[in-house]
């Protein structure tokens, strides 16, 4: 693929970081460079507070190297694998599975990592395969290492696309998200990321068309969280399931686990044949992958129903919840007890 992408160097707060500012189709060196006055100018409009200390056209080939790493796993499908690890310093927020989808007249891009400089490679993996408009970028749920991302996108002209309550949930959550992960990741890592709302929310189905290949959307019940939307790619049978499935990755509960195990359970309806969980760097066939986190959801269920019968305190049974459902799973420690912590305040109303 060819072309040339705007790159400035913005100031923020007084921290410098080269951000590539991506137009919506893409550029000669010519037009990148009449279009750049513009396109920085409506960034200084509409985020006070930035400046602008340089900028420059370059060629595409020239930024591959800041690309993300990306796999077809069938033609025209790309996943990003993240990294199972804990949020600290030294990481660079590259926990979630993201990827994109290519049809013969557009992209759709699914979830958009932790942090700009994350949804920037992204976007640059996307340039190295297609020139194709970048139409949509969906969001499986409104959790930061998916969701922060997203601004990247809707620069280059795509349509954010999330689940009915994913707009009123990650604005609730927005400025602790950005706090949150300015204190763990550091905010040179975090540079320019900013939260961003959905443009189309989808309330139960919804099919985008990329030119011969749709996908089919659906908006789950609350489960994961309030706001988890699956992505069914009829074409590789490849269903993108988001964090309502996690490999090697301890689940996180933010939502019901009555819920996300009632969603589990109907998962198996869609039919795939393959899916891509949020978490775990693997494709898994389906509906087979979808066990290990039924498993471990319906184990702490059992457990936590059990304490609440025999009048254990949460605080007593924390001691306990989870033990013999460690499985192989990495991260259980710092997962669990807050997966217990919410499951037995659900279900103690039961
Ligand atoms: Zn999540």
């Amino acid at each position: 693929m060819s072309g040339f992408e705007l790159v400035a160097t913005l100031c923020l707060a007084g921290l410098c970081a080269a951000r590539v500012i991506p137009a919506p189709v893409p550029q000669s060196e010519d037009a990148c460079t009449a279009s750049a006055k513009t396109i920085l100018e409506n960034r200084r409009e509409t985020r006070p507070g930035s400046t602008i200390d340089a900028m420059d056209c370059v060629p595409l080939e020239d930024l591959a190297g800041k690309a993300a790493a990306v796999i077809e796993t069938a033609p025209g499908h790309f996943v990003h694998f993240g990294q199972v690890e804990t949020m600290g310093p030294g990481s660079v927020g590259d926990f979630a599975n993201t990827g994109f989808i290519i049809g013969t007249e557009a992209v759709a891009v699914i979830d958009a990592g932790t942090t700009r400089a994350l949804g920037e490679a992204l976007y640059l993996a996307i340039r190295q395969q297609t020139d194709l408009p970048i139409k949509w970028l969906i969001l499986t749920h409104m959790h930061p290492d998916h969701a922060l991302g997203a601004d990247v996108f809707q620069e280059a002209g795509a349509e954010l696309v999330g689940a009915q309550a994913l707009n009123r949930s990650l604005s609730l959550r927005a400025d602790p998200y950005l706090t949150n992960m300015d204190r763990l990741l550091g905010a040179d890592v975090m540079h320019g990321t900013t939260v961003v709302l959905a443009d189309r929310l989808v309330s139960d189905r919804l099919h985008l068309d990329l030119g011969d290949r749709v996908l089919e959307l659906v908006a789950h019940e609350i489960a994961h969280t309030d706001n988890d939307l699956t992505v069914f790619d009829q074409q590789s049978g490849t269903l993108w399931t988001g964090d309502l499935v996690f490999l090697e990755h301890t689940p996180a509960l933010d939502g019901s686990i009555n819920g996300w195990i009632r969603v589990l359970e109907n998962l198996p309806d869609i039919p795939a044949t393959q899916l891509v969980p949020g978490h775990g760097r693997m494709v898994h066939s389906h509906p087979e992958g979808t066990q290990p986190t039924l498993v471990y959801l319906g184990g702490l269920r059992d457990q936590v129903r059990e304490a609440i019968a025999n009048g254990e305190s949460l605080n007593t049974a924390l001691r306990h919840l989870g033990l013999g459902l460690e499985s192989k799973w990495h991260l259980f420690n710092e997962f669990n007890p807050r997966n217990a912590t919410n499951a037995y305040v659900e279900l103690e109303w039961e």
